[in-house]
Order: C-alpha cells, then sequence, then structure tokens
C-alpha cells in the first residue's frame, strides 16, 4: 500500500521532532558537562545531594546528572533529596514513585515549614524569602546526615542573570549567582551545575521528557513581583535581539576590574604610568565601546559549547 501525503507529512514532522529532541538533548548533556568541568564542581569519589523541589529546574538537572554519571571519567554517587514542605495539597507520592522508578537514592525530609512561614509573616506579602531561608538551613543539616560532599542545586542560566541585574538594580552592587561556593556554614560546597542552561532549552526538556511537574506555589504564595518583572523584561529583549542574555551570563564570566570602579578589588588610588606600552591594554576595551563584543562572545560560546550540532 502507497503512503499518502499526510502519513509522508505525519512522518516528516515526527523525523524532525527527533532531530530536534536529540540536539536538545545533546546541548544540555554538553552545557552541564562543560560547566562541571570548568568550575570543578564534582570529582571523583563525591557523594552528591542532587536537591529536587518537584520542579522543571531540580528535574532536569538530576536527569542530566544521572546520564552525565553513566559517561564520566571519575566515579561519583547521586543522592536525590526532597524537602516536604508539608503546603496544602502537596502530593507526597509523586516524586517518590519518579524518583524509584529512576532508580536514584533517595530520602525524603519532612519539614513543616508552612506553617512557619505562615505564622510568621503577614497576610498578603510574599513568603518565598524565609521558606528558602528555612529550606536551606534544612537541606545543609541533611546534606551533613547523609555525608553528602557536594549539594547541587537547579538554579540555571537566566536566574544567575535575573540575580545580576536585581542586585544592581535594587542592591546598587554587582553581584551575581555564583556557580559553586562554600555555604554560610562553612561546611558545604554548593554546586550549580545548570549555570550554562538557558531556561528556556529546561522547559522544552520537561515537556520532552514528561517531568511530573508540582508547582511551587501550592503554598499560595505571589511570585516574588520585582523578579518576575526582570524576567520578563529580559525574555522581551531576548525576543527582540537574540543572544542577549548568553552575553550577559558570559560576561559574568568576563570581568575586567580596571574599568569598574571598586576601589578595592583595583589600586586606582596608587595607579601610576608605567611607561611601557601595553597592545593589550585600554584600546583593547574603549576603541569601540564593546561593539567588539560579540565576536570575543561568539569565540567564548564556540569554546563553551563546541561547535554547533549539525547532525
Ligand atoms: S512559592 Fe511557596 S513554597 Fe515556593 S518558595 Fe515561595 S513560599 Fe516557598
Amino acid at each position: 500500500m502507497n503512503a499518502t501525503p499526510e502519513l509522508l507529512n505525519t512522518q516528516s514532522v515526527e523525523r524532525r521532532q527527533r532531530f530536534e529532541d536529540n540536539k536538545l538533548s545533546k546541548r544540555l548533556h554538553r552545557q552541564v558537562g562543560q560547566a562541571v568541568r570548568d568550575f570543578n564542581m564534582i570529582e571523583s569519589g563525591d557523594k552528591v545531594m542532587v536537591c529536587v523541589s518537584g520542579g522543571k529546574d531540580s528535574y532536569a538537572l538530576l536527569d542530566i546528572l544521572i546520564g552525565l554519571r553513566e559517561r564520566a571519567p571519575v566515579p561519583f554517587e547521586l543522592v536525590a533529596v526532597n524537602l516536604d514542605q508539608k503546603q496544602p495539597g502537596f502530593p507526597e507520592h509523586v516524586l517518590p514513585e519518579y524518583l524509584r522508578a529512576r532508580g536514584v537514592p533517595f530520602h525524603i525530609e519532612e519539614q513543616d515549614t508552612y506553617s512557619i512561614v505562615k505564622r510568621l509573616i503577614p497576610e498578603g506579602q510574599t513568603l518565598c524569602s524565609l521558606c528558602s531561608r528555612l529550606r536551606r538551613g534544612i537541606l545543609y543539616r541533611v546534606a551533613s546526615q547523609l555525608g553528602a560532599t557536594k549539594i547541587a542545586l537547579g538554579h540555571h542560566r537566566d536566574d544567575m542573570v535575573v540575580t545580576l541585574l536585581m542586585n544592581m538594580f535594587f542592591g546598587a552592587r554587582l553581584k551575581g549567582m555564583p556557580p559553586k561556593l562554600v555555604s554560610d556554614d562553612g561546611r558545604h560546597v554548593v554546586i550549580r551545575p545548570l549555570a550554562y542552561v538557558a531556561e528556556s532549552d529546561l522547559e522544552l526538556w520537561a515537556e520532552q521528557r514528561r517531568f511530573p511537574i508540582i508547582p511551587c506555589s501550592l503554598c499560595g504564595s505571589q511570585p516574588n513581583l520585582q523578579r518576575a518583572q526582570i524576567k520578563q523584561m529580559l525574555r522581551d529583549w531576548e525576543r527582540r535581539y537574540p543572544g542577549r542574555i548568553d552575553n550577559m551570563a558570559s560576561a559574568m564570566g568576563r570581568i575586567t576590574l580596571s574599568h569598574l570602579m571598586d576601589r578595592n578589588l583595583f589600586p586606582f588610588a596608587t595607579l601610576q604610568a608605567t611607561g611601557l606600552a601595553d597592545p593589550l591594554g585600554d584600546k583593547a576595551f574603549d576603541d569601540d565601546d564593546g561593539c567588539a563584543e560579540p565576536q570575543a562572545a561568539q569565540a567564548l560560546r564556540l569554546q563553551r559549547d563546541g561547535p554547533p550540532d549539525v547532525t
């Protein structure tokens, strides 16, 4: 029987979809692998505690780390941890069922932080900041109990750029969200393996992998309005000028202290003429006011992501 034009069309659409899915998978694994290497996030023998909230980002983080572990040059363990905060309507069975099916060791920590934030924060105000602080403390304790050497969080490239802008706009300082840091209690190393990953890719990945998403807003808290506004601003901007978010993210790794204004980080007060010409000096940055950046950013992206997928 000859294939009808409709059937041929469906087959071609399916082939195209498989091709796109494969490209996305490769890109995500490559970017996470690159971030892990660039910041030496995971070392041989590490026990990585992956914090899984039930949102798309943490599902993707765990999923990609499982994939990378299979081909990693060094052995490391994964343990997924979820904090059940006792929000009304939290579907307790969803994560254990998913994690069991994935064959990942996991721990569900039950702590009623929901009641605490509800009691302490006046009605109508956003609960997220206290909720996150409480959650952080609990997760550090659980990491110690489980003997985890690293704590992996699902923040991605766009979160980092939004945080940078929030700190500039509302905190008047140049400070982002680090890919790797030592926790406030000095006892843990926190890593963000999705540091190079675009949120739009995580949305597609979550759809493709059919993660059983649990909404964070079960508690009824309003999202942080300022954060939501900046996120929207970046999305609009990215639509009009594709590549801007990526450039901003890359900029966080290419800092020229002599061209900022922090007197503690650069010795402006004692700066003297050296009498020696520096071919890479001031000219390299001021001649074109950054107009040559696309080329530099492209080179950096190529180094980080490898050549574009052509398969
Ligand atoms: S939305 Fe609710 S559960 Fe999520 S961080 Fe905010 S307060 Fe916590």
